[in-house]
């Protein structure tokens, strides 16, 4: 028999006003048994949902019924049989089966409670991640991160981006500043890249006009934080013959498109986590960094001075203050000073102590930094030298600039940030399927 037999629908996909008579087979884990004597309920649960199915005792072979009371929480199991409209079961129906077939046992007691009655504690639910995503807050939480990269792919394909990939073991460091991994690669040393920035710039001098990534970046920092991994997911963009405004205006119509998505999409995903999610308003906010350090100096609780980068507590204290005055948990802090941008964001040419630069905040946390990049290569090379780093490691990138490289911008979003904000998740960890920080490297 063809394993696709074993299952003809989700649990999801059955409309019992319409199935009538036809057998239907369902397959997935035993989420619980509820045996009451002269009636046995086994729910079987798969990746959308939950079924009921039921066994009245005098209205059933024998063999089956026992066979169903007996059967261990979380094996797996494929049930054909009848459908019969019931209102009170999940999904509004009760399956009669005709054959329960048991795919394989699983053991017991389980290393976690799946029933969501029981709560674990992080670290215990990432070492059993395989059972964890069988919980209905982590399959939710999974199947709207994939509802999210979906909608992202969708929104900049559709404005004319393509889609590529950078190499993720490179010979020199993106941008100095952040630690990275080195790696033996052969006989040299090289690097777990830790930004796709370089290679993405080098495909504006290729004429691919606008491109978009979505892949991991390496940061060897030693975070200890809610919001930081070693690994991350960066969905990045960078478009020629525009401005950093542009792909400001890019940027926040994506995130308005995409929680509109998930709204729409996975309705369900989001009443599991008792979220209702409210789509940012565009255009957001644009808080000059003078001004935001000005809010952050006015509460009192830190000096800062021009030039300082904003601490977690000040983005806090921002991010607060944009939230009371115009309800909104998504603004953009423009022109930072050029010395804490990037050695690639463009200088504005009356101020050049000012960089064209932006980072998308949410009411908590940074989520997205970008800008206008430098495309002219004496200024390019005159930076690198400027934030202390050697030109001659970016021999490869700097060659791009000297064959006709347009005016582009572009943005780096963390997805995991994305996805943690928008579900008012407490620890990035919950959003990384096998998150990799400074303690976990396994499974
Ligand atoms: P932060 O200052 O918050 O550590 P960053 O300014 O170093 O972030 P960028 O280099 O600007 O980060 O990267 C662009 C985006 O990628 C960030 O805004 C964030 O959403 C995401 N990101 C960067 N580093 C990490 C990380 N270690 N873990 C998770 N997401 C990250
Ligand atoms: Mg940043």
């Amino acid at each position: 028999m063809s394993l696709k037999n074993l299952r003809t629908h989700y649990t999801t996909q059955i409309d019992p006003g319409k199935i009538g008579d036809d057998k239907v087979a369902l397959a997935g884990w035993v989420h619980e048994v509820r045996d009451l004597g002269g009636i046995c309920f086994v729910v079987l649960r798969d990746r959308q949902g939950r079924a009921q199915v039921t066994l009245v005792k005098k209205k059933i072979d024998r063999e089956l019924f026992n066979f169903a009371r007996k059967l261990i929480r979380e094996s797996v199991i494929s049930v054909r049989g009848s459908i019969k409209p019931e209102e009170k079961a999940p999904n509004g129906y009760e399956l009669i089966p005709d054959e329960i077939e048991l795919l394989n046992e699983a053991d017991s007691p389980l290393p976690l409670d799946t029933t969501g009655k029981v709560d674990a504690e992080l670290d215990t639910r990432l070492d059993s991640r395989f059972i964890d995503l069988r919980r209905s807050r982590t399959n939710a939480i999974f199947r709207i991160r994939h509802e999210v990269l979906h909608a992202v792919r969708n929104y900049l394909a559709n404005d004319g981006f393509l889609e590529t990939s950078s190499p993720k073991v490179v010979a020199t460091a993106t941008e100095g500043g952040t630690a990275l991994f080195p790696i033996t690669y052969f006989d040299r040393e090289a690097f777990l890249n830790q930004s796709p920035q370089l290679f993405k710039q080098i495909l504006m001098s290729g004429g691919m006009d606008r491109v978009f990534e979505i892949g991991p970046i390496f940061r060897a920092e030693e975070h200890d934080t809610r919001r930081h991994l070693n690994e991350a997911t960066s969905i990045d963009i960078e478009a020629s013959f525009v401005d950093h405004f542009d792909v400001m205006e890019i940027l926040e119509n994506m995130v308005e498109y995409v929680y509109n998505q998930v709204i729409e999409n996975v309705p369900d995903a989001l009443e599991v986590l008792g979220i209702e999610l409210k789509v940012p308003k565009t255009p957001f906010l644009k808080l000059t960094y003078q001004e935001a350090i000005d809010i952050v100096n006015s509460h009192g609780e830190e000096e800062l001075k021009w030039g300082d980068d904003l601490s977690t507590l000040s983005e806090h204290t921002i991010g607060e203050h944009v939230f009371q005055e115009t309800g909104e948990e998504h603004y953009f802090i423009i022109d930072w000073p050029t010395e804490i941008k990037p050695f690639y964001a463009m200088p504005y040419e009356e101020k050049p102590e000012f960089s064209k630069s932006f980072d998308m905040m949410h009411r908590t946390m940074e989520l997205s930094s970008g800008a206008q990049r430098i495309h002219v290569p004496e200024m390019l090379k005159n930076r690198i030298a400027d934030q202390g780093l050697d030109p001659e490691g970016f021999d490869f990138y700097l060659r791009a600039f000297s064959y006709g490289m347009p005016p582009h911008s572009g943005w780096g979003l963390g997805c995991e940030r994305f996805v943690m904000t928008m579900l008012g998740v407490e620890n990035i960890r919950d959003v990384v399927l096998f998150p990799r920080d400074r303690r976990r490297l396994s499974p």
